[in-house]
């Protein structure tokens, strides 16, 4: 189906036409052709092909921003002897393949360091990895901060960092008190940029943890019981109140339960500056998939946990409504079976399921689930699905509108949507280097026929030549502005 004028290779200074597509954004959609011109996009309208050195052939498919995942984790360490199976080559090679073309990942604050040092730190550490672009949220552990949060938060603004990553959640390694988070939020509504929450009440969550353990109950599918729902509830409900007190604009991760989703739409009937996520994996797994077997459960350990079935209606319909906002994967991949030096905790956690890092994967799937179940399913339309998956991250972690929307001057960070394909998701076929997938054999219908990363395509007819290295750290933060309330645009 494509056409070319100079082979497949694409140099990224070089003028595209994509022809015949139905271009999708998350304001509406329309029949017409786009042009690139090296990173950019540089016109929408009618025969642009006469324009371009080379045209790629979109009859048939939805021209789309590139995804962005507001949410992954990436050569991760957690404790001494369990890393992320992907690193930044793998896990953006992977998102690629799947139309994510924008990661956002962490960086950890690295102790007797600042915030914006350590994500110098960790953009040095993956310089020569990324194949797309990327950004950091920083991120606090329970050592708190050694200089003043207002010349912390300053220094963040000034290198391009727009968000900081707080724990509600795991007393003693990752857990900050109010006091701290308060000061956080005030120094952040003063240079606009926006507080990311995990929200879990950690005192609730390690109080249910040791009495199930004094119990004996410490198999893996006990693990969703250490996590009642209303400890996100709870943590939601204090992050709001902190943030309003603050005035800081709030972002609220991998919302899991009907209650937390409550929570923020409750919120959101009054200030827009509130903004939630939930993730696939609560959206397509839930308990009743693997019932008492420990086995299957342990391939599910992630915080906040899987929940019962009867949630999911109800994250759909906060995802339809805008009452959540984004879609992130939280794509935190831990071998199931392999075992290396690096690779043994996900097994010990056979015995005890606080002993297993908390995360899965998803980074590749997350267009291709949406899109199936959403788009196809009548849960979404089309421009809710762009902007769930790409738009509204831009706008709330503030990239927009260089990325996240099909625009003359925006980044040329394209996909090519072929709804076609049907195909099941699969371990087999999948380029994350983790040993499982956790959709293993769901049915799906639509992949990428193109991707292309600010004007050169990286991924055609299922092959990715993206160099690693290529992709850079994008800055965000500055662009930074509350969603637009609810149009007509999303049904
Ligand atoms: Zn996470």
């Amino acid at each position: 189906m494509s056409s070319s004028r100079r082979g497949p290779s694409s140099s990224g200074d070089e003028s595209i036409a994509i022809t015949g597509g139905l271009v999708v954004t998350a304001a509406g959609s329309s029949h017409c052709d786009l042009l690139i011109s090296g990173e950019r996009i540089v016109a929408l309208g009618e025969n642009l092909q006469r324009k371009a050195s080379r045209s790629l052939d979109a009859r048939g498919c939805y021209v789309i921003p590139g995804g962005i995942d507001p949410h992954t984790h990436l050569q991760y360490r957690v404790g001494a002897n369990a890393e992320t199976a992907d690193d930044f080559r793998s896990g953006t090679r992977a998102a690629a393949f799947g139309g994510t073309t924008t990661v956002f990942d962490f960086a950890k604050r690295a102790s007797g360091s600042s915030l914006a040092d350590s994500c110098l730190a960790r953009e040095n550490e993956i310089a020569d990895s990324a194949l797309i672009d990327y950004a950091f949220h920083a991120t606090l552990t329970a050592d708190g901060l050694d200089g003043d949060p207002n010349e912390e938060v300053a220094a963040l603004r000034d290198i391009g960092v727009g968000s900081i990553k707080i724990f509600l959640a795991y007393p003693g390694r990752m857990m900050i008190d109010d006091f701290l988070a308060l000061d956080l939020m005030r120094a952040a509504a003063a240079e606009k940029i926006i507080i990311a929450v995990h929200a879990e009440n950690g005192h609730l969550v390690q109080a249910a943890t040791s009495r199930l353990l004094e119990q004996g109950k410490s198999a893996p599918r006990f693990h969703s019981d250490a996590h009642p729902e209303e400890a996100e509830e709870e943590a939601i409900e204090r992050s709001i109140s902190l943030a309003r007190v603050a005035g800081c604009r709030l972002y609220i991760v991998h919302v899991s339960s009907a209650s937390g989703a409550a929570a923020i739409q409750r919120a959101r009937s009054v200030d827009y500056n509130i903004a939630g996520e939930t993730c696939p994996q609560y959206l397509f797994r839930a308990l009743e998939d693997y019932g008492d077997s420990d086995k299957e459960a342990v391939r599910h350990i992630c915080s906040p946990p899987i929940r019962q079935r009867i949630n999911q209606d109800h994250l759909w319909t906060a995802l339809r409504t805008g009452a959540l906002s984004t879609v992130g994967t939280d794509h935190a991949p831990f071998h199931i079976g392999k075992t290396t030096p690096l690779h043994q905790s996900r097994r010990q956690g056979l015995n005890d399921f606080s002993k297993t890092p908390n995360g899965v994967p998803g980074i590749e799937e997350r267009l291709s689930l949406l899109f199936t179940y959403g788009v196809l399913a009548g849960r979404l339309s089309l421009e809710r699905f762009v902007d769930c998956t790409s738009t509204s991250a831009a706008r709330i972690l503030g990239i927009y509108p260089q990325k996240g929307t099909l625009a003359i001057g925006s980044d040329a960070d394209i996909v090519v949507w072929d709804p076609q394909p049907r195909y099941h998701l699969s371990r087999e076929t999948h380029h994350s280097a983790v040993d499982y997938n956790l959709y293993e054999g769901l049915e799906v219908t639509g992949r990428p026929r193109y991707v292309l990363s600010r004007g050169e395509l990286i991924v055609a007819d299922a092959e990715c030549t993206a160099s690693p290295g290529r992709g850079r750290r994008i800055r965000a933060g500055a662009l930074a502005a509350a969603e637009p309330p609810l149009t007509s645009g999303r049904t």
